[in-house]
């Protein structure tokens, strides 16, 4: 299974600013690193970057979306459109939309079905606040979130094809942003409980479920953390808006998984 790594520009560049970088990115890029990798930019450079990515193996993904299939939700995006722009990862329940923009498990839950009724993979985000590390409740938090998310989708419309049509990525809230990386240690053991969590749910299909870390990736540290038998990749949002720090990312990523 190839790694994923996942760009998550957050509220960062103007449309000139996204086709910048991504002509850096095509001018730095080396032979193909062995992973796979996808970029998020604002919804207003997403067609910008999704028509200069076009025939380059580069993925284009969305940062958030709105459940319903359409209607009078002003300043909201529906996960047709974003099909319709060439997406084909969306980002799902970021900590950033739970804790500043009130998105509850339900509500996240609805977002997977859309995410998934179009075709697209949703990178779906857990994780736990540094409160709830410190009281040892992580495993019961995430569970929470799993359990709240997932229960909306029928395991049946996850087991299609070799690759399911999902990702989860667990980002420690205290480490987003923060310069403060989790122990790849500590992530390995949330990454094997989830794990079992898919495999009870999806059988051998939970096997083929990439599980990225995010939180403080940088091009130091992304190796250890992708040596991790159960972590396939990484969503990064400060390192990944540099191209040559990115590219970096992307060599060292998969010069680890392949050797782990
Ligand atoms: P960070 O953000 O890499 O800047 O910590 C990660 C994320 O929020 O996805």
């Amino acid at each position: 299974m190839l790694p994923l790594l996942v760009a998550n520009w957050k509220m960062h560049k103007t449309k000139a600013e996204a086709l910048a970088f991504i002509d850096e990115l095509r001018r730095l890029w080396p032979d193909r690193p062995a992973c796979e990798v996808a970029i998020a930019p604002p919804f207003t450079a997403l067609d910008a970057v999704g028509g200069a990515l076009r025939g380059s193996p580069i993925a284009l993904a969305a940062q958030n979306v709105h459940e319903d299939e359409e209607g009078a939700f002003t300043g909201e995006i529906a996960a047709r459109f974003l099909a319709d722009l060439g997406c084909r990862y969306v980002i799902v329940g970021h900590s950033e939309r739970r804790s500043r923009f009130g998105e509850t498990d339900e509500r996240i839950g609805r977002k997977l079905q859309a995410v998934i009724g179009h075709g697209m993979t949703p990178i779906w985000c857990v994780g736990e606040s540094l409160r709830e590390r410190e009281a040892g409740r992580v495993l019961k938090v995430v569970g929470r979130q799993l359990a709240g998310g997932l229960g909306a989708v029928a395991p049946a419309r996850l087991s299609w094809g070799e690759t399911p049509p999902l990702v989860i990525a667990y980002e420690p809230v205290w480490a987003i942003g923060t310069g403060r990386i989790a122990a790849p240690r500590q992530v390995q053991e949330v990454h094997a409980v989830v794990r079992q969590w898919l495999r009870d749910r999806l059988g051998d299909a939970a096997e083929r479920v990439r599980l990225l870390y995010g939180g403080s990736v940088t091009p130091e540290n992304v190796a250890a953390m992708t040596a991790q038998p159960d972590v396939n990749g990484a969503l990064v949002g400060g390192a990944s808006l540099d191209a040559k720090q990115f590219v970096l990312l992307a060599q060292r990523m998969a010069r680890s998984a392949a050797s782990s």
